[in-house]
């Protein structure tokens, strides 16, 4: 049985947004990615599942945290729940787990303590800073191979 759990969000500051339909559990499947459509060029709204950008309604609107609450598994295709998520709670992941690098750079307004300032990409990333992060396997490949070059 398929449940739609996002719900859009209109009037934040910052645009567009989507929330948690109803509350879930940590590790809980949030949505799954397979009705999403491979999108020809990356934009600001496709999302890199490893040389190729997806893109669907809502998740589009998946916005960007450095304190995220979701984890999207580009191998199977799911947005997890990180941790308990309330309804009404805006969903975010942080970008660089899928993005390499971006078309569209931005100042993140996250607010978290951890904040890392310009999100652009995992290249612009310290090692460090990645490691915090549950990276999906087309990342860490890049990390890995950018390892001996300089910073
Ligand atoms: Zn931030």
């Amino acid at each position: 049985m398929q449940h739609d759990t996002l719900t859009p969000l209109h009037d934040l500051s910052y645009g567009n947004g989507v929330a948690a339909a109803h509350d879930l559990a940590a590790g809980e499947v949030v949505t799954d990615l397979g009705q999403c459509v491979e999108a020809d060029t990356p934009s600001i709204y496709t999302i890199d599942i490893g040389g190729r950008h997806i893109d669907g309604p809502r998740v589009r609107h998946l916005n960007h945290s450095c304190d995220p609450n979701t984890h999207v598994d580009t191998v199977r295709l799911q947005v997890v729940a990180l941790r308990p998520i309330a309804a009404g709670e805006e969903l975010t992941f942080f970008y660089p787990t899928t993005e390499w690098e971006m078309v569209g750079p931005f100042a993140c307004l996250c607010g978290a303590a951890s904040c890392i300032g310009t999100v652009s990409g995992a290249r612009d990333l310290p090692r460090e800073v990645l490691e915090r992060y549950e990276l999906n396997p087309h990342i860490a490949d890049r990390l890995a191979s950018h390892a001996g070059s300089a910073r």
